[in-house]
C-alpha cells in the first residue's frame, strides 16, 4: 500500500481518488474549495460518449468570427487575454485539418468507448447507479442546411460505433412535447446518459471516499519538493509540506502551474462556460437537449432545468462575465418555448481544454511517481471514471486495456 496524494477534488480528481482507495492505497486528496463547484457544477451533466469530434472541427472554426462579432454569440474573447491565449490558439487551429479531426476523433473514441460501462461499473461500486439517469440526448437543428453539414461528422461518430439515429422535427417533439415545433431535424444520441445532478454527483463521490477512510484536506497546492526524479511532498500555499510515494495532478484548469513546477509545459486553456439553473422552469422536460447553434444544451437536474453552455477565454484571474449565463436563458426560449424563467441560480466554470481536445493521461516526463489527469474539456464527466480507472493502472504499472500514447503528457 502506497500514500498517494491527489492534487484537486473536483470530478476527475476524486474519480481518481477512489480507483486508487478501491486499489488498496492510503490516498490524500488536496482541494481549496468546497465539493462539486467549479466545471463539474456548471455543466451539461451529459454522459457524452460520441462527443468525439474536436472542437477545432473547419464548421465551428468557419462561424468563430462571426460568434466573435455578436456579443451574444457563444463564443467571447476578453480583449484583454488576447495575447495570452494565441499560442493555444494556434495550435488549436492546427487541428482543423481533416486528417487531423478524424485521428483526434479516433483516440477520444478509445477512451468514450469505455465511459458508460466505467461509469456504470464505478456507480455501483458505491451504490451510487441511481445518479446516472439512461434518457438519450437530442441534439436539435433548425435547418435542413445545419443538418447536411453535420452529416459527415454525425456518419464519423456512427464509424466509430455510436448510436445516432436522424428524425425529423415533429419527430423529436413528439419524444420532447416541451420542445418547439419548428425544429428541422435532430440527431438522437441513443448511447448517451445524464447524471441526475453534477453537484450531487461530485459529493456523493466524495462521501465515498471519506466513508472508506479517505481524506480530503482543504490546501491549495503550489509545486512539489523532488528528490531527482521523484517528487516527495506537494508544497501548498498554507506552507506545509504533503507528503506521498505517488502524486496525481487532477487541479482541472489550475494543473498547467503545477505542471510547469515540475519543469514541463502542457498546452492547457480554461475555457469558461456558464449555467443558469432555472427552479421553476414551467415545463416539464425528460430528455437533455443540445440546440448547437445556440452553442448550449438544456438538462433536467433533479435541483431544477440547467442551460448550460458558452465558450469564453478569459484570463485565469478574470470575473465571470454573468451576462452570458443570462443570454443563455434567453435564447433557450427558442428551444423550449413554454419557459418561464423569473429568477435563475448562476454558476460558471473553467473547462481544462488542450488544442487537441484530447485529455492527458500519462506520468509526467521530469518525475517518475507523478501521473497527469487533466485537460478533459467538454468531457470530464463522462470520462472521469475511465480516468480514474487508467490512472489507478499507471499508478500501479499494470497494463490497461488502452494505449494511453495519444494522451501522454509529454505530447506539447
Ligand atoms: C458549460 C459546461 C458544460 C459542460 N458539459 C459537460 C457535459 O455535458 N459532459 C461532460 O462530460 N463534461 C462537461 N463539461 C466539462 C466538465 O465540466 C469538465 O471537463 C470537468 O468538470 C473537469 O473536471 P476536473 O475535475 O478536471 O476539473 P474541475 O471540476 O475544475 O476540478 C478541479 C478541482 O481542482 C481544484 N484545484 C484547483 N487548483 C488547485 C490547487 N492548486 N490545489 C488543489 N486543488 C486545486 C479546484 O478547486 C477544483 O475542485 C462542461 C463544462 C462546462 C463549463
Amino acid at each position: 500500500m502506497a500514500k498517494i496524494v491527489v492534487v484537486g477534488g473536483g470530478v476527475v480528481g476524486i474519480s481518481c481518488a477512489l480507483s486508487l482507495q478501491a486499489d488498496g492505497h492510503d490516498v490524500v486528496v488536496l482541494d481549496p474549495g468546497e465539493p462539486g463547484e467549479g466545471a463539474s457544477r456548471a455543466s451539461c451533466g451529459s454522459i457524452a460518449v460520441s462527443e468525439v469530434v474536436p472542437l477545432s472541427k473547419p464548421g465551428t472554426l468557419r462561424l468563430a468570427p462571426k460568434w466573435l462579432l455578436d456579443p451574444k454569440g457563444p463564443l467571447a474573447l476578453r480583449p484583454a487575454s488576447l495575447l495570452a491565449v494565441l499560442p493555444w490558439f494556434l495550435r488549436f487551429a492546427g487541428n482543423a485539418r481533416g486528417d487531423r479531426i478524424r485521428s483526434i476523433s479516433r483516440d477520444i473514441a478509445l477512451l468514450t468507448a469505455h465511459a458508460v460501462s466505467d461509469t456504470e461499473d464505478f456507480l455501483d461500486r458505491y451504490g451510487l447507479r441511481s445518479l446516472l439517469r439512461e434518457v438519450p440526448v437530442i441534439q436539435l437543428f433548425d435547418s435542413k442546411e445545419e443538418l447536411e453539414k453535420e452529416r459527415g461528422y454525425l456518419d464519423l461518430r456512427r464509424d466509430l460505433g455510436f448510436q445516432i439515429d436522424v428524425v425529423s422535427g415533429n419527430e423529436a417533439a413528439e419524444l420532447e412535447p416541451a420542445l418547439a415545433k419548428d425544429f428541422a431535424a435532430a440527431a438522437v444520441l441513443r448511447d448517451w446518459r445524464s447524471v441526475v445532478d453534477p453537484k450531487r454527483y461530485v459529493v456523493e463521490l466524495h462521501k465515498a471516499f471519506a466513508a472508506r477512510g479517505g481524506e480530503v484536506r482543504r490546501l491549495k497546492g503550489t509545486g512539489f519538493n523532488r528528490q531527482e526524479r521523484q517528487a516527495r511532498a506537494v508544497r501548498t500555499q498554507s506552507g506545509e509540506a504533503v507528503t506521498g510515494d505517488a502524486f496525481v495532478i487532477a487541479a482541472g484548469a489550475a494543473s498547467k502551474d503545477l505542471v510547469s513546477d515540475l519543469g514541463f509545459t502542457i498546452q492547457l486553456a480554461g475555457v469558461i462556460g456558464y449555467q443558469s439553473l432555472l427552479k421553476a422552469p414551467g415545463i416539464d422536460q425528460t430528455h437533455a437537449l443540445i440546440y448547437g447553434k445556440g452553442g448550449f444544451g438544456i438538462t433536467p437536474y433533479e435541483s431544477g432545468l440547467a442551460v448550460a453552455g458558452s465558450v469564453e477565454f478569459a484570463s485565469a484571474s478574470a470575473a465571470p462575465d454573468w451576462r452570458r449565463a443570462d443570454i443563455l436563458v434567453e435564447r433557450a426560449r427558442r428551444v423550449l418555448p413554454g419557459l418561464t424563467a423569473r429568477s435563475a441560480e448562476r454558476y460558471f466554470g473553467r473547462r481544462p481544454l488542450t488544442p487537441d481536445t484530447k485529455p492527458i493521461i500519462g506520468r509526467a516526463p521530469t518525475a517518475d511517481n507523478v501521473v497527469v489527469a487533466t485537460g478533459h474539456g467538454q468531457l470530464g464527466l463522462t470520462l472521469a471514471a475511465t480516468t480514474g480507472r487508467l490512472v489507478r493502472d499507471l499508478v500501479a504499472n499494470r497494463r490497461s486495456n488502452v494505449n494511453l500514447s495519444a494522451y501522454r503528457a509529454d505530447r506539447f
